[in-house]
């Protein structure tokens, strides 16, 4: 763990969950700080995945997954948390801390770059349903 926890909590007050869970998941509002749709990490009908605005944290009644912003990037990219904080920081144009990534840095990047892509798809597609 290379990444200063302070650059996270940073990003993290910047990062909206529901707009970042939105590129993965159709959200409706579900109440005056929640949002709910279709949980990715297990199959559903029924929505049982919701992602509440204010504490910023995303919560599946059905499979019991939970977390913050991070979290659900982690999970749904199936990248290690310093990924996921680069993969945001990236995508909010957050400059990263550059005394971290030091020697894996250019493998790291290949794979953030494919993920961002990734999202970059997935979220072109969304708006455009
Ligand atoms: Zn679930």
């Amino acid at each position: 763990m290379t990444l200063s926890n302070d650059f996270a909590q940073g990003l993290k007050l910047q990062a909206d969950i529901v707009r970042v869970v939105g590129e993965y998941v159709s959200l409706k509002k579900a109440g005056a700080q929640n949002y709910s749709g279709l949980c990715p990490f297990h199959k559903e009908k029924t929505p049982s995945f919701s992602v509440h605005a204010t504490r910023q944290f995303f919560h599946c009644f059905g499979c019991g997954q939970s977390g913050d912003v991070f979290t659900f990037v982690q999970k749904v990219e199936n990248i290690t948390f310093p990924e996921a904080v680069r993969l945001i920081a990236q995508r909010l144009g957050v400059p990263m801390p550059k005394v971290n990534f030091s020697s894996p840095a250019e493998a790291q990047d290949a794979k953030v770059r494919m993920a961002l892509l990734d999202v970059h798809v997935r979220a072109t597609e969304f708006f455009q349903a």
